[in-house]
């Protein structure tokens, strides 16, 4: 099986210019689902993960599977005024202005060894404000993982000096 073949390129979404990668396709196939969880959660299981950290709202569904099958907690990273409780937040630049992510601030505790997963690696901006907010509260980032890279926007270096992990690169 070619996990490709259930991402689906989208032209000009969501705006022109930007071809989006539409995993709705793959999370529909249990077969496929399976196949990504293998490739993932490679060698991740000997490093005592405590909490899988999953970005709003595609890197939720990957971030909460890997979380039950490492025996590690939950921890969402949100768009502001989504979560509840106390929380503190980290601004990022997008190509026309910024964008805030938050995270609560109970969360994670001082030392926790953490894993960081969302769908795609762009220009890394998202996963470097994620690396921020769990830097702050004192957690150890084990591995920044995706699902796909697109390496063209050279997300990685941004990211650096963190391991990043993406099974898939476009
Ligand atoms: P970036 O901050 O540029 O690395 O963008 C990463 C975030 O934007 C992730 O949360 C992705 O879900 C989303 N994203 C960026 N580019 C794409 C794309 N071409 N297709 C799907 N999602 C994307």
């Amino acid at each position: 099986m070619t996990l490709n073949q259930y991402i689906r390129d989208v032209q000009d979404f969501p705006k022109p210019g930007i071809v989006f990668k539409d995993i709705t396709p793959l999370l529909a196939n249990p077969k496929a689902v399976r196949e990504c969880m293998a490739l993932l959660i490679n060698g991740l299981r000997e490093r005592k993960i405590d909490k899988v950290v999953g970005v709003e709202s595609r890197g939720f569904f990957f971030a909460t599977l890997l979380a039950y099958e490492l025996g590690a907690g939950f921890v969402p990273v949100r768009k502001p005024k989504k979560l509840p409780f106390e929380t503190i937040s980290a601004s990022y630049e997008l190509e026309y202005g910024m964008d805030t992510l938050e995270i609560h601030t109970d969360a994670i505790k001082k030392g926790d060894r953490i894993l960081i997963h969302d769908d795609v690696l762009a220009t890394g901006g998202t996963a470097k404000a994620v690396c921020e907010l769990v830097e702050k509260l004192g957690g150890e980032i084990v591995q920044c993982n995706f699902l796909m890279e697109l390496s063209f926007l050279k997300g990685r270096e941004k990211i650096g000096p963190y391991e990043v992990y993406a099974p898939l690169v476009y």
